[in-house]
């Protein structure tokens, strides 16, 4: 999830071991190059990811800086804890199933997606006398964890 309140062309701290900006900038070298050459304390300064209310300075002015309104912070909130709670309500279910299959000693299995609800797109597997983790991932909506 993108920082809040971030510049709409910030793409993330270290997708390639380097701050990204959309727009090309090399946000890095430029935050560097006002940092005295140093990269300590960069990620904090930066004028992409500055917080609202901040007091903390930014390192330089990006003429091309728009942040995203408050309006798009909160409905990206609200996605995300949507999909949160989305995805914890399935774990009972998932939990259910593997304990069958432990009591079974089934390594694998397949079952109704909990998330999209596509029929035998679940696959399970755990490992039964390894450390009885388990490991879901649907075929259909791409869901799932390993345990
Ligand atoms: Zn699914």
């Amino acid at each position: 999830m993108s920082d809040l309140n971030a510049c709409r062309h910030f793409k993330g701290m270290y997708p390639d071991d380097r701050p990204a900006c959309a727009k090309g900038r090399d946000v890095l070298a430029w935050a560097t190059r006002c940092n005295g050459g140093s990269t300590i304390g960069i990620g904090l300064r930066l004028p992409c990811t500055k917080q609202r209310g901040s007091t903390e300075k930014s390192l330089f002015d990006c003429p091309e800086l728009d942040r995203k309104t408050q309006e798009e912070v909160d409905q990206q909130r609200a996605a995300m804890s949507a999909h949160m709670d989305r995805f914890v309500s399935a774990l009972p279910k998932i939990n259910d199933m593997k304990a069958r299959m432990i009591a079974k000693g089934a390594r694998t299995a397949k079952t109704t997606c909990p998330w999209c609800g596509e029929k035998s797109a679940l696959r399970i597997s755990v490992a039964i006398g390894v450390n009885n983790h388990a490991r879901a991932q649907c075929e259909s909506c791409g869901e799932g964890f390993i345990e």
